[in-house]
């Protein structure tokens, strides 16, 4: 079995290549660097079973051989780069998926589309069941992200009734753990990397906002699991261990031991103010249940960056 893994070199995509050459896949790995790294590869580039192929998959894709998954991970996913970065958001979640299906009903291959819990927008259904259709304002700043996943949810079920293709949307809710930017403005990086340096924990708004933080280790079995199944619609995968912000902030001053102040800054716009996944059906259809609770999770990825050098200093604990 051979899977093109798109946006391989980013967080989520580098661990699906790592536990998918584990399985005995080929990987092809095929990622332009716009937010992803060459270093979150290292540990895999040298096996003879992983490609690397440096390609915008909003453009056109070509590739000779055969492949029996494609998995597009490939868009800017923290509200910074997709901030920096809206228009290429915009077509690697349109261009981007239009081109990966293509590539897949040519190949005749299954297929997976990394979705997100920001399908649900600012949700007014708590916890939030795959059943729910959204809260999402389409023309604010996080629109190029919400509605790019929107549309990109709605091709894939129309090549998948349209042509009979073997489609799976993963609906990935906030997910953390080794290989994350400690600058990539998300939550947990961000928050970690000032806790180490002494820096201001930056809180936005009065951080009473919410979100249910899942382990890398665990997407990534809700991920392989749901690529076994044979089930078409979307599904959520997380973890619903839910925090208030200032509680994240907190958790993660205790956990790395850090004196460093509270720094309240304005909420961005539209910035969900819950945000929980309903599990049920990954945990019914795929037996899916997180196992590694946030404070484990959050250890391990503490761990990971005392281990990085990070730009703006160098860490004192
Ligand atoms: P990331 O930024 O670390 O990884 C994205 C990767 O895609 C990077 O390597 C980047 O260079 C690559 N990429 C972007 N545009 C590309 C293009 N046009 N052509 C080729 N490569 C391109 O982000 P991540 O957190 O690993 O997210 C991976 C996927 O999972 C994304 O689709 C994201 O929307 C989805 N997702 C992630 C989370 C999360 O909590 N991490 C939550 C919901 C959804
Ligand atoms: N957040 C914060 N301080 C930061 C970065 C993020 O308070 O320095 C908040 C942000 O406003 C949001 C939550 O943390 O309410 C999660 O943000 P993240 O970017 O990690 O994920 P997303 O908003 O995409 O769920």
């Amino acid at each position: 079995m051979r899977a093109l893994v798109t946006g391989g070199a980013g967080f989520i995509g580098s661990h699906i290549c790592e536990r998918l050459l584990i399985d005995g896949f080929d990987v092809v790995c095929m990622d332009n660097f716009i937010t992803g790294d060459v270093s979150n590869i290292s540990s895999i580039e040298d096996n003879s079973r992983f490609t690397l192929i440096e390609h915008d998959v909003s453009e056109k894709i070509t590739f000779g051989g055969e492949i029996d998954w494609v998995l597009h991970f490939a868009c800017p996913a923290s509200p910074i780069d997709y901030l920096k970065y809206p228009i290429q958001t915009l077509k690697v979640d349109s261009l981007g998926t239009l081109n990966t299906l293509g590539l897949a009903k040519a190949k005749k291959a299954s297929y997976m589309l990394a979705s997100t819990s920001e399908v649900y927008g600012d949700p007014k259904v708590h916890p939030q069941p795959e059943s729910y259709w959204g809260n999402v304002n389409p023309v604010g700043p996080r629109s190029v992200y919400d509605e790019a996943k929107r549309f990109s949810e709605a091709l894939a079920m129309a090549y998948h009734n349209t042509h009979g293709m073997d489609t799976r949307i993963v609906r990935i809710f906030n997910t953390y753990g080794p290989r994350m930017r400690a600058e990539d403005g998300r939550a947990v990086p961000t928050f970690i990397s000032q806790a180490l340096l002494g820096a201001p924990i930056t809180v936005y708004g009065r951080g009473t906002q919410t979100r249910s933080f899942c382990y890398i280790s665990d997407q990534i079995d809700g991920i392989r699991s749901l690529m076994e199944s044979s089930y078409n619609m979307p599904v959520n995968i997380g973890n619903p261990q839910e925090y208030d912000m200032l509680g994240l902030a907190k958790l993660i001053m205790e956990l790395t031991g850090s004196e460093s102040e509270i720094a309240y800054e304005p909420l961005p716009p539209d910035d969900p103010k819950r945000r929980r996944p309903d599990i049920s059906l990954a945990a019914e259809l795929l037996g899916f249940s997180p196992k590694v609770g946030v404070r484990q999770g959050l250890a391990k990825t503490i761990e990971y960056f005392r281990s990085k050098k990070i730009p703006g200093g160098a860490y004192d604990r």
